[in-house]
């Protein structure tokens, strides 16, 4: 018998749920992978991960390769790509890894239904999350809204279970060819402008970059990662994100990497705690978006339908966007989203909600800019966190929450060693204010070389009045509701 492996959002070899059953089922094994932008519902990936998934599909491509596997890349409409390539391969069954956005979990019910219906069966496993998202569940079988309860419960459903090894080509028997495309006529890349230079400079996406960038971690970030996390001048975090985005790492290999780092005194427990616990986070948006499909679209909170956003004017998104509001760690933050498709958490948060409470713009307009330009653009993470930080969502933090940018700035970055790293203009101002240039006493720019309004922005809002504005306008929606 022959077997279709289909790859979707988990783009690797080792620990593939799906593709370790197909090999072990016996069958002759055929890959394909699907860039589909038809079906309805499902949103098209963004320009940063499109540049991301070309080379992660020539990674891939080669891996297969390595091991005797047969991988075509195709292109449409999944529920007519898939069920045609079964048919053409003469397959027994198709193996696939679960995806959990609402458009795509229906598209997978009617091609099961579809090859079911031909006599061809589908199994499907979970390589994506450590628990399934309706697996977990408040002692009263609900979903849970709040992460606290939501990473204890979850805790609860035992150990993550161990990575599953990557496949040599011993255990391949090769299925039937199959044409594809090249990857170079999916034309997923940037042509003009050609944008994308920060990006190659930064990344090497596929799996072998993943296992590289972990490395790299486990020897030198995850040490003292539960106080250093928030430090955005620091190479602290894992910068396995967009590998957890398209699948050229498993949760379950991080969790388990970082508790062997542990055991071999590299790490702390606090440290191995404080990161999985962020894999939480992940897990939790995923639960966030079982319970809410339209979380990239609609408040999670419909008081917030009435809020009144102001109508976004150009300039100021123009600013946002370019990082040219006159705020510095707003602008670093900004220039490195634009310049390498990621940013650090900390500075996530900063950015949104300047956005959101600085400028009074709806969260929709941050989060689609996100969803372009992030290489790790994730429909979960993305849409939960964006609504976080507005106060709209299930989990948010208090709408009073304004995040003060020259405050934020000078505890995360208190050097300014982040500022000049992507606001070169502010390179020689001092540290003590860099993070409020305006503020610099008669002198200090001079000395700097730096005239505000002319080598750097003057602050585009006051944030002392922008936060009163905000305040009151969460106000208002308060008393209307
Ligand atoms: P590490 O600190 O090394 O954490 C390891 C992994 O845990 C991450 O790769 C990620 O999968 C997960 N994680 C860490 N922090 C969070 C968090 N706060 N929420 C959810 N998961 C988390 N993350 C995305 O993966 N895709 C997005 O599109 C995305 N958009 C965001 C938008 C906003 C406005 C904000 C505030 C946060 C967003 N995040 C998003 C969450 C977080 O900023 C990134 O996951 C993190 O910065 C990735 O860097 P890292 O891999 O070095 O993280």
């Amino acid at each position: 018998p022959a077997a279709l492996l289909w790859f979707r959002e988990d783009l690797r070899l080792a620990d593939n749920p799906a593709l370790d059953a197909a090999l072990r089922s016996g069958a002759a094994v055929t890959a394909l992978y699907v860039l589909d932008d038809e079906t309805e519902g499902q949103r098209a990936l963004g320009g940063a991960s499109r540049w991301w998934l070309a080379r992660s599909l020539r990674s891939l491509a080669k891996d297969c390769a390595a091991i005797g596997l047969p991988f075509a890349i195709r292109r449409g409409k999944a529920g007519i790509a898939v069920p045609h390539a079964a048919r053409e391969t003469g397959v027994g069954a198709v193996f696939w890894n679960r995806r959990y956005g609402a458009a795509e979990a229906r598209a997978d019910v009617a091609i099961r239904a579809e090859l079911e219906g031909e006599g061809i069966a589908v199994e499907d496993f979970n390589g994506r999350l450590l628990h399934e998202p309706w697996d977990v569940k408040s002692r009263a079988g609900e979903p849970l809204r709040v992460f606290s309860p939501f990473w204890r419960a979850a805790m609860t459903r035992g150990e993550p279970r161990a990575p599953l090894p990557r496949p040599t080509s011993s255990r391949v028997s090769a299925g039937p060819a199959l044409d594809g495309v090249d990857v170079e006529s999916l034309a997923l890349d940037p042509t003009k402008p050609d944008w994308a230079g920060g990006l190659r400079n930064a990344w090497e996406p596929g799996e072998a970059g993943a296992r590289k960038a972990l490395g790299a971690f486990l020897d030198s970030g995850l040490k003292g990662y539960a106080e250093t996390r928030d430090r955005p001048d620091m190479s602290a975090t894992s910068r396995m994100s967009p590998y957890l985005r398209f699948g050229e790492v498993s949760p379950h290999q991080l969790w388990h990497a970082v508790e062997a780092a542990a055991a071999d005194g590299s790490a702390r427990a606090g440290d191995v705690e404080k990161f999985r616990a962020e894999l939480g986070w992940r897990e939790f948006s995923y639960h966030l978006l079982q319970n809410f499909p339209d979380l990239a679209s609609r408040n999670v909170q419909q008081r917030f339908d009435d809020f009144p956003w102001s109508a976004p004017t150009q300039g100021d998104v123009r600013a946002w966007r370019k990082g040219l509001t006159g705020y510095p760690i707003v602008d670093a933050g900004m220039r490195q989203l634009w310049t390498t498709g990621w940013l650090h958490n900390r500075v996530r948060m900063i950015v949104a909600s300047f956005l959101i409470k600085d400028l009074l713009i709806d969260w929709r307009e941050g989060e689609a800019w996100f969803w372009d330009t992030l290489v790790d653009a994730d429909p979960a993470n993305n849409a939960a966190s964006w609504q976080w930080v507005a106060g709209t969502g299930a989990d948010a933090a208090p709408y009073f929450r304004v995040f003060n940018p020259s405050l934020q700035g000078a505890r995360h970055d208190p050097d300014g060693a982040y500022v000049r790293a992507f606001v070169p203009e502010l390179t020689r101002v001092p540290a003590k204010w860099i993070h409020a240039p305006w503020a610099a006493p008669p002198g200090v720019l001079e000395a700097a070389g730096v005239s505000l309004g002319r080598d750097y922005p003057k602050r585009i809002v006051d944030h002392d009045a922008a936060r009163s504005r905000a305040l009151a306008a969460f106000g208002s929606l308060k008393t209307r509701t």
